[in-house]
């Protein structure tokens, strides 16, 4: 056993389904075994480690990947409503900003800490690459329940973070985005008080802001639709017909929200879903429409009144017998304790790092495809990339072009990792890990090591 001390140190997070001592030792690993496991950035430098020795990777480019560039750690005082003080801690995050300048969101939660946040930027340098976006990977995060905030306080919080990171941020250095529990008003306040301290409007210092002041149209919707789009090219491959599958959906915000809306105007049978404080689960299939309108006026799930309905928790919902299994929450859902318990055909990540590297083994061994979060829930940044060249050339598109060009790019690049997926015989997270770590490597190569 650990001591307490040293489990704070590591800043431990364990699966859901792993909280008591007693069944870690039922499922026969060792406690330090599962800190490895779901230590988000543990499990990033261990997907590296086995891609790299899949495509032979030099052991330098190794060591410089594992490794994040910059990160900043800041503290946010905040003055609170009823006059005490506040001081919440908040990061920042470059992994690389070889290809271009940084990107990736910013989440508000209480469980965020420096491991996750550098776990997320990895993944986003990953994605950038595999869109062939000219973009680095970097990601924030303050920990905090924003629900525990006033409006005022919440403002105040961002503008301070904000504040507190802006040497570097700018739009040719790290621009952010929404991420979990931050939406297009967060991202106002922090292209306003960037732009304040510069004294200019400068809407290209963050992505995902409302259209009014430079946003996008579609980038709300977009991480669904790139959702949509690569789960309907695979089933284009496999000869799988979309709208006869029963789907299972963890996670009902944006991304979550969003893919069950769109499958579900596409005819598929939602048989579950769930938010922050479990699901309902119908055989018959869920009415997505009606659940979306109840979410939409600031109530959860299991609120809903229907008798055909069954409340589910969100250990449970990632169990049930179904077609395909869209993880759309957190990171470190389906691990080693669980994996062999998923009964499905597909695993769409919808959310950043839902699968740990064991549990990966798990359902490959088990013949269920997963499509890697990279590749997957990629459309969020890709629109995000859409918006930030838009703000540049002061020119904004339609909804038809934006939603075209997400299509186009998100297409070519699942084409590209499932035909390596099938030349080289791995899965379709290794093949997109080998397409995005080549590409990167070369650009390593290509720069050389300064000075
Ligand atoms: N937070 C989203 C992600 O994880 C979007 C990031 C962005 O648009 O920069 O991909």
């Amino acid at each position: 056993m650990l001591e307490n001390k040293k489990k704070d140190q590591m800043n431990i997070i364990y699966p859901k389904t792993l909280i008591s001592t007693d069944e870690i030792e039922v499922y026969g690993k060792k406690e330090e075994d599962l800190f490895h496991e779901t230590n988000p950035f543990e499990m990033a430098k261990k997907q590296i480690d086995i891609v790299a020795k899949e495509m032979g990777l030099n052991d330098n480019i190794k060591k410089y990947l594992k490794r994040v560039e910059r990160s900043l750690i800041v503290s946010i005082p905040i003055k609170m409503d009823d006059g005490h003080l506040e001081i919440f801690e908040g990061y920042r995050v470059h992994h690389s900003t070889i290809r271009g300048p940084g990107k990736g969101g910013i989440r508000f939660s209480p469980d965020v800490n420096l491991d996750e946040v550098k776990a997320l930027a990895t993944w986003m340098t990953w994605k950038c690459t595999l869109l062939n976006l000219p973009l680095g990977g970097a990601k924030g995060g303050v920990c905090v329940d924003p629900k525990k905030l006033s409006k005022g306080e919440l403002e105040r919080m961002t503008r301070r973070y904000t504040a507190e990171i802006i040497n570097i941020i700018g739009p040719d250095i790290d621009i952010p985005a929404p991420d979990v529990n931050t939406d297009p008003q967060i991202m106002a306040w922090i292209m306003d008080t960037y732009s304040m301290n510069k004294g200019r409007a400068i809407p290209g210092v963050v992505t995902g802001k409302p259209i009014e002041i430079g946003g996008s149209v579609g980038r709300e919707s977009a991480t669904g639709m790139g959702l949509y789009y690569v789960l309907e090219a695979l089933c284009n491959k496999l000869n799988i017909d979309l709208g006869d599958q029963n789907v299972v959906i963890q996670g009902f915000g944006n991304v979550g929200g969003n893919i069950a809306k769109i499958l579900y105007e596409n005819g598929c049978k939602i048989i579950a879903v769930s938010d922050i404080y479990g699901g309902l689960y119908a055989k018959g299939g869920l009415n997505i429409s009606k659940l979306l309108e109840w979410r939409d006026k600031k109530n959860y799930l299991k609120d809903f009144k229907d008798e055909h309905y069954k409340f589910i928790n969100n250990e449970d919902i990632l169990t049930i017998k179904c077609d395909i299994l869209i993880p759309a929450a957190i990171e470190n859902q389906i691990t080693y304790s669980n994996a062999k318990e998923i009964d499905c055909k597909i695993v769409l990540e919808g959310a950043n790092g839902p699968t740990t590297p064991e549990a990966d083994e798990i359902l490959e061994s088990n013949g269920i495809i997963v499509v890697p979060d990279i590749l997957a829930n990629a459309g969020g940044v890709c629109v995000s990339y859409f918006e930030y060249i838009q703000d540049i050339h002061s020119y904004f598109w339609k909804l038809e072009r934006i939603n075209q060009e997400l299509k186009n790019i998100l297409v070519n690049a699942f084409e590209d990792v499932y035909n390596l997926s099938r030349k080289k015989k791995v899965s379709l997270r290794i093949a997109s890990y080998m397409i995005a770590i080549s590409r990167l490597a070369k650009a390593i190569e290509l720069r050389g090591i300064f000075p």
